[in-house]
């Protein structure tokens, strides 16, 4: 596993970052823990200063980063400055907030003879951050900013993909003015990764990424009984019923199955439409696929971007040939495709009956998944025959229609007339194999501190 910058349109290796040396790792295992000791001490004030001062620079740079994000995992760039303003928001939503969501509580206790009782959030102390390179920055302030608020340290292992893009959040960090060691990029092999977690003064893991390394660093947490945060795969459900404005929701079916070249744990994966719109449904959405423009994606008139590597592509193109020999129908969009680069061109799969494993399958790229429901309760069913449990949306022109199929469905978030979105004042995270925990919000700042009574009688 090395870690490397290789530009998805090109396929071109343009830089090799060497693995951490063990010498390095315990390094920034002393640095984190000597950091927490300190930073922990700092009041919120100051430590808003360097999430506000993080948020600054991301949107005082935007052209930097967002080229970097293109050029390491070949987003669109206009996709990238969305990222980078996304952070920036996550940054500067705990600058403004992290005080609020960790005050202290009062207990309401019944006797007053008894004294009073107050719970005090108090971090828990160095945290390893395990981050997939789908989201490059996003991911990481997703982590980093709410974490750092609370008081602990943090190191980080990127994808190995994107090291300049984890590299870049290092010399982010230190020159928003966080004290040295309180945040570290590593490029440790996934053996170094068992060590850490390890390590005793590691108090927390949260990863981000595959059902399989979820699984795999969960259960090395686990034995090691350390608290951890799961966000993994999805096959977000596309509901569309009988009364939905179709227009506006065939743009966000196309938009919410391609962007990010359709390589989002919440995108739309399994379109569910009602018999009596299907066929409507089918042909805007073919046309709408159809119109999309694969190409560099620094260009902006491209709108359907390279995958982030070619083995992505090799992977994808047998994962459809699977659901194929499985008994499902893959038509492929011809779209115009450069000659080098990671492209795929969009699969749009029909016919996955109920003995196809692609049923319950994630597919990280732009293959969609169709299926004819009979009715409303009918569309509930297959969007729950999943093992996943993230996102996932409902469409309809009858709100209180939405809300109660949005109840019904089996995900950590579901979202009435707009695909799954992620947002610096929204929760993220799922249920089922889609993982545990949340991040953001209070909810993701309470994931990794100590929740501790003080009762004075
Ligand atoms: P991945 O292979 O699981 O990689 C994610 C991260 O885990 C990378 O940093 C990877 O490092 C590391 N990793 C993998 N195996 C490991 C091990 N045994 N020990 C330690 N670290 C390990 O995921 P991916 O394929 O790049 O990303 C796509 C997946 O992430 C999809 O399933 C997607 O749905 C999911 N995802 C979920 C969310 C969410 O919030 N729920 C968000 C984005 C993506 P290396 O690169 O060095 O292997």
């Amino acid at each position: 596993m090395a870690y490397a910058t290789i530009n998805p349109f090109t396929n071109e290796e343009l830089k090799v970052f060497p693995n951490s040396t063990d010498a390095e790792v315990d390094a920034a295992l002393d640095g984190a823990q000597d950091a927490f000791l300190q930073w922990r001490e700092t009041s919120f004030a100051e430590r808003a200063r360097v999430m506000q001062n993080a948020a600054d620079i991301l949107r005082r740079d935007s052209d930097k980063y967002a080229r970097l994000l293109t050029l390491e995992m070949g987003k669109l760039i206009g996709e990238a400055h969305a990222e980078t303003e996304l952070s920036a928001a996550i940054f500067e939503y705990y600058a403004r907030n992290a005080e609020k969501l960790l005050a202290p509580e009062d207990l309401p206790v019944a006797d007053k003879a008894e004294g009073r009782a107050k719970i005090i959030h108090q971090p828990l102390g160095v945290l390893l951050a395990v981050e997939p390179w789908n989201f490059p920055f996003y991911q990481v302030a997703r982590i980093i900013a709410p974490q750092l608020s609370a008081g602990n340290t943090v190191l980080l292992k990127h994808a190995s993909n994107v090291p300049q893009c984890a590299a870049i959040m290092d010399t982010l960090m230190v020159e928003a003015g966080l004290p040295d060691g309180a945040f570290r990029t590593l490029f440790p092999t996934h053996g170094q990764i068992a060590r850490i977690i390890e390590d005793h003064r590691v108090r927390g893991v949260a990863l981000t990424g595959s059902e399989g390394a979820g699984a795999k660093v969960a259960s090395q947490a686990g034995a090691a009984l350390k608290k951890t945060t799961m966000e993994l795969g999805g096959a977000d459900a596309f509901i569309v019923l009988d009364d939905a404005d179709m227009e506006k929701t065939v743009k966000w079916a196309v938009f919410g199955r391609h962007w990010n070249a359709g390589q989002v744990c919440v995108s739309a994966k399994r379109m569910i439409v009602v018999d009596s719109v299907y066929d409507d449904f089918v042909k805007r959405y073919r046309a709408g696929v159809a119109s999309l423009v694969m190409g560099d994606p620094m260009d902006p008139a491209t709108t359907l971007a390279p995958l982030s590597s070619q083995r992505a592509v090799d992977d994808l193109k047998k994962q459809v040939e699977g659901a194929v020999a499985a008994g499902a129908q893959a038509e492929e969009i011809d779209l115009a495709m450069p000659n080098t680069g990671a492209f795929f061109r969009p699969v749009i799969l029909t016919n996955i009956d109920e003995n196809n494993p692609a049923r319950r399958e994630e597919f990280f790229g732009p293959v969609s998944m169709l299926f004819r429901a009979k009715d409303e309760d009918d569309a509930v069913r297959i969007a729950n025959d999943s093992p996943y449990g993230l996102g996932g949306s409902v469409f309809t022109q009858d709100e209180a229609r939405g809300e109660r199929v949005a109840e019904q469905i089996e995900t950590g978030m579901v979202f009435v007339n707009h695909p799954t979105m992620v947002k610096a004042d929204l929760p993220f995270g799922g249920v089922l194999r889609s993982g545990f925990g949340r991040e953001l919000i209070g909810l993701g700042i309470k994931e990794f501190v100590n929740h501790k009574l003080i009762d004075v009688v």
